[in-house]
């Protein structure tokens, strides 16, 4: 059953990798069984913490990118190329290897299905993943809630759940708009979010959307900003920043 936790109170889990899947250059995504698992809400994440020998440890929240039916835990992790924890996760854990982490953790970034509001999710980069989580949810639970999603990559190969993404927005009452921040398909522009994306491709103040934005701080903020100026409700904009989080 889902619920809100508090990390205080919330007990560390050994999970183990079933699996892992590429999903692009610099992300793959991580399949875990984990006993003891309470469930979870669309937008929530979990602490993960890894211990070497000596008793080092280094501590990283990543959200929750399956929906709260699925069986098993899945998280997505894109490499930093000089991090600590992600090019473990990405490039050494294998499967049968055991991993601890504590969760679910968040209450306000998270998306319920029985909501009714058309809901607005803006990602930037890996900000996506508790996104999918809010997207498989609605698939998942037959919601008829309509969706628009602005997605801002770097170039088409940086999209994560690309095939998933355009499987559903055939499937489903999901708009997807695609910003190509370097290099985009052909014949198509590159640019950043801007209040002409906003204008074009969120849905109007008018229709009181559910807003959902998720990425880099600089990206979040701005999304905000561009957000309420647009004349949406500051207190319907919800945000989740994937800024370094390091050990406590
Ligand atoms: C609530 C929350 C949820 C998160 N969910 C995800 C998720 O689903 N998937 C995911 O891949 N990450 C997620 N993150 C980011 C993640 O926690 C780590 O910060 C990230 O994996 C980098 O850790 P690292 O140990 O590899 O790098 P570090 O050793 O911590 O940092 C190495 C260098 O990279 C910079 N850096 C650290 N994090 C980032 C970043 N996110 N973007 C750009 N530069 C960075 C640091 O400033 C430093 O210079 C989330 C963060 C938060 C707060």
């Amino acid at each position: 059953m889902a619920r809100t936790a508090i990390p205080g109170r919330l007990n560390w889990l050994v999970a183990t990798l079933a699996a892992a899947r590429v999903e692009t250059e610099t992300a793959r995504t991580l399949i875990f069984d984990v006993p003891d698992w309470t469930g979870h809400m669309a937008g929530q994440h979990v602490d993960v913490k890894l211990t070497a020998e000596d008793g080092y440890s280094a501590q990283r929240s990543y959200s929750i990118a399956s929906a709260p039916d699925g069986a098993r835990l899945e998280l997505t992790v894109q490499r930093i190329a000089d991090g600590e924890v992600s090019p473990y996760l990405t490039e050494v854990l294998g499967p049968g290897d055991p991993l601890e982490l504590r969760g679910p953790i968040g209450g306000w970034f998270v998306w319920n299905p029985s909501a009714t509001a058309p809901v607005l999710l803006v990602a930037g980069g890996s900000g996506i993943v508790p996104l999918m989580a809010m997207i498989r949810a609605h698939g998942a639970t037959g919601s008829k809630v309509p969706l628009r999603l602005i997605y801002s990559v770097r170039t088409p190969a940086d999209i994560i759940y690309a095939s998933e993404l355009s499987e559903r927005s055939g499937a489903s009452p999901l708009e997807i708009t695609y910003l190509y921040t370097r290099a985009a398909p052909q014949g198509a522009p590159t640019g950043r979010i801007s209040a002409d994306v906003v204008a074009r491709s969120a849905w109007p103040p008018e229709a009181k959307p559910a807003v959902f934005i998720c990425g880099p701080t600089g990206f979040v903020e701005t999304a905000a900003d561009l957000l309420v100026a647009a004349g949406h409700h500051p207190g319907a904009v919800k945000t989740e920043r994937f800024g370094p989080t390091g050990s406590p």
